[in-house]
């Protein structure tokens, strides 16, 4: 098969490490054998990704707390090293949705940038909610923050533009929850193997391509998917993603071209 339209690829990892459960509700979560659950992401995992993205010559975009920046600054440096796009995951993975106000998410947002760019230098232009979760003022405050976009709507399998009051524009890059590795079971109920996930993964990579101008979000966590039978996974439809006539770009690049295509 072939496709009717070229589709634009983009993986993208959220490098929880720790961070993610130690805002967990359930206290066994906190506990240190959860926690190298996500250890293992900055440990281990990193290596691994950066080496099956490096092999086919992939850009992708890291989304990471500011926290995790500050306690495994290398697993930053080095995707930031290898030429990837490292953009803005919370401070410490906290959920927009549970924040008293947009005072405190400012707060928090001010002070995950700051610690990031102290790791991975300045020109940090995008932002994904932990839990792809906004709340009714995250894009607002992205605006303010200068944020060229954001990355965690449901409504669309392509991108697009937020409505604009103020008139500084912000790109959309809309990721599904079909597309990313908590398939694998993690926070969802849902638990799939490895082969039920690459065939729910593929299917939806080759069938795009029926429509212009769609983008294939693939959403990764370095501690989920470097387990070797999950990355050998992920070889093969980044594989088939290649033969298809996959564009790969990042979500930086992917907005800079939303922009000039749409005359912003
Ligand atoms: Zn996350």
């Amino acid at each position: 098969m072939t496709w009717d339209h070229p589709v634009d690829i983009l993986v993208t990892f959220d490098h929880d490490a720790e961070s993610a459960f130690l805002q967990h509700e359930n206290g066994v979560h906190r506990g240190p054998s959860y926690l190298s659950h996500g250890a293992f992401g900055a440990k281990v995992g990193m290596g691994r990704v950066l080496e099956v993205l490096d092999a086919r010559g992939i850009p992708a975009t890291f989304f990471v707390p500011g926290w995790v920046a500050e306690r495994w600054p290398d697993s930053v440096r080095t995707p930031a090293q290898h030429g990837h796009e490292i953009a803005l995951h919370g401070y410490l993975h906290e959920y927009p949705t549970a924040m008293v106000d947009a005072a405190e998410e400012r707060m928090v947002l001010s002070r995950g940038l700051d610690a990031l760019t102290a790791v991975a230098g300045t020109g940090i232009v995008g932002y994904r909610p932990p839990g792809s979760m906004y709340s009714n003022a995250t894009v607002e405050l992205l605006r303010e923050f200068g944020f060229r976009y954001g990355s965690a709507m449901q409504d669309d399998d392509g991108p697009y533009l937020h409505p604009t009051a103020s008139g500084r524009p912000l790109v959309e890059i809309p990721c599904h929850w079909q597309l990313c590795d908590d398939l694998f079971g993690w926070h969802s109920d849902v638990r799939m193997t490895p082969s039920q996930v690459e065939e729910t993964w593929t299917t939806e990579l080759e069938a795009l391509g029926r429509y212009p101008e769609r983008a294939y979000v693939l959403t990764l966590h370095p501690h989920q998917i470097a387990h070797p039978g999950r990355l050998a996974m992920l070889d093969r439809v980044l594989d088939r993603a290649i033969e298809l006539g996959g564009r790969f770009r990042t979500c930086a690049d992917m907005a800079t071209e939303t922009l000039d295509r749409m005359g912003r």
